[in-house]
């Protein structure tokens, strides 16, 4: 072994090491939200804190730059789509991320986004944004020293955008999003000047949460969510939990008043996980074994979610099975109307809420926000009448509240600046690999009806999944489908779906 390459092994040692670590704090913090009991959170709070801390100390350990400085620019990552090359390129952003940042800034932003999402909730429950204020003039003042700290070329917002979409820039969101916006508005107006009205009290009959669970584990297993690696729970707030190879955990809540909340929320969640069990497991713990980013990981969600889960095809399998588990609810239901009442356009205030067509506007709305109040062009104190103006401007709608507004997310409070934009990156994503998935693998909509996903899956294991980190988001989209991210296909599909629906 030549000397770069023992650096290597080396590196890669403790790579895998830290990530390890990193993985047990992923069992205590799912515990946490699943099963421990109430009184046990202050000595989780202190085994997370520690985990925490020691990964954060290995990660940023000054030994990990001596080992990537002795690894760059030699041979051995010469070939820059070799497995050396992507290691070393993400190793070495997360370790300028982390060591480039004052440890008191990193300090005074946890203790100040613990603090604050505690105001943020009680200031949401009472309409009351004068007390949030003060926090997020901080905030927002803190994400700038953070901005600055890391650096950025062309605006402040990169370096924020760069922690959940590792490569993106605002430029070119911004890009992408114009383009969206601008065919997105007239399409709602249409739609919302349909005189045809979706049935959607049929979502909102008698069923049962234990036929839910079963049903919805069922679509989940069909569609590929491997239960042998993997458990379905119940929580307030729903998430998926990679862990690790053979280990990932997704949970889900149940309404016996509302269909979708749990079964288009596991279909999300099971999309996610799958995702996570596609991963290669042999490489675990490097970013070749490492979701892409928070919008790929989205696109595979949003995917399942929508584009296969909310699709005629789908439900011409599942339909009749769901007419036999919920008989009082379904008896009289058709499946022209099923699909209306599931996939029903209303815009309003609030984004998870929202259906697909809207949704985006939301996101777009916060992005724009965001950057402002990044740039410095945004003061804080004008969040909410910025946040109303925009919402009129794009559906008609004014928010009452603020609570209704600019209080109604808890990003904010976290200080995830940067994180929203992701999600609409994720339905774009979604969009344009299913596109892909299309032409290359013919008749989808022919295997959907007979209740096979096996082949989409497989496509997307190959293209998507164990790829890992080898190729950033905006790369891989173009070797997958041959084209840069565009907001067309996401149009394409949109006014696929909408048309007929409400005959426009
Ligand atoms: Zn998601």
């Amino acid at each position: 072994m030549s000397r770069t390459e023992q650096a290597y092994a080396e590196l890669i040692r403790r790579v895998k090491d830290y990530n390890l670590l990193s993985s047990c704090g992923a069992v205590l913090g799912w515990d946490e939200r699943t099963y421990m009991p109430h009184d046990g959170s202050a000595h989780r709070a202190e085994q997370m804190a520690l985990v925490a801390r020691l990964t954060h100390e290995m990660a940023t350990a000054p030994r990990v730059g001596e080992l990537l400085a002795e690894v760059e620019g030699s041979p051995l990552v010469g070939d820059q789509d070799g497995d050396a090359a992507a290691n070393v390129r993400e190793v070495r952003r997360g370790y300028q991320r982390a060591v480039k940042l004052p440890p008191d800034l990193v300090e005074e932003l946890a203790r100040t986004t613990t603090r604050a999402q505690q105001v943020w909730q009680e200031a949401r429950a009472a309409n009351d944004f004068a007390t949030f204020r003060p926090w997020l003039e901080k905030i927002v003042a803190l994400k700038r020293r953070e901005a600055e700290a890391i650096g950025y070329q062309a605006s402040p917002y990169d370096a924020l955008l760069d922690e959940y979409e590792p490569g993106a820039t605002a430029a070119e969101i911004t890009r992408v999003f114009a383009g969206l916006r601008d065919d997105l508005v007239p399409l709602v107006r249409a739609i919302l000047g349909s005189a045809k009205k979706a049935p959607h009290d049929i979502l909102e009959r008698e069923y049962p949460i234990e036929p839910q669970r079963a049903f919805g584990e069922g679509a989940a297993k069909a569609i590929g969510f491997d239960f042998a690696a993997g458990r379905l729970d119940v929580t307030t707030h729903p998430f998926c939990s990679g862990i690790g190879p053979g280990d990932c955990r997704i949970t889900t809540r149940y309404n016996p008043r509302h269909f979708n909340e749990a079964f288009f929320g596991i279909l999300h969640e099971a999309g996610h996980g799958i995702y996570e069990q596609g991963l290669p497991a042999d490489q675990f713990g490097t970013p070749l074994g490492s979701a892409c980013s928070l919008g790929i990981h989205e696109s595979q969600s949003r995917l399942w979610e929508n584009q296969v889960g909310r699709g005629r095809p789908f439900w011409e399998h599942f339909f009749p099975k769901a007419k036999v588990v919920f008989p009082a609810a379904l008896g009289d239901v058709s499946l022209g109307q099923w699909l209306f009442a599931i996939n029903d356009v209303r815009p309003s205030f609030i984004r998870v809420e929202a259906d697909e067509a809207t949704y985006n506007m939301h996101i777009i709305l916060r992005f724009e926000l965001e950057q402002a109040l990044i740039a410095g062009d945004l003061k804080p104190a004008d969040a909410p009448a910025a946040w109303n103006e925009k919402l009129t401007q794009f559906f008609g709608l004014t928010p009452t509240t603020d609570a209704l507004g600019c209080l109604q997310d808890i990003h904010w409070s976290m200080g995830g600046l940067g994180y929203f934009p992701t999600y609409t990156l994720g339905n774009l994503y979604a969009a344009q690999l299913m596109e892909a998935a299309r032409r290359d693998l013919g008749d989808l909509d022919g295997d959907f009806r007979r209740g096979e996903f096996g082949r989409l899956k497989g496509w997307l294991n190959e293209k998507v999944h164990r790829p890992g980190q080898r190729w950033r988001a905006g790369e891989l989209c173009r070797r997958v489908t041959g084209r840069p991210l565009s907001h067309k296909p996401l149009i394409a599909y949109l006014r696929g779906k909408y048309g007929p629906l409400y005959d426009i």
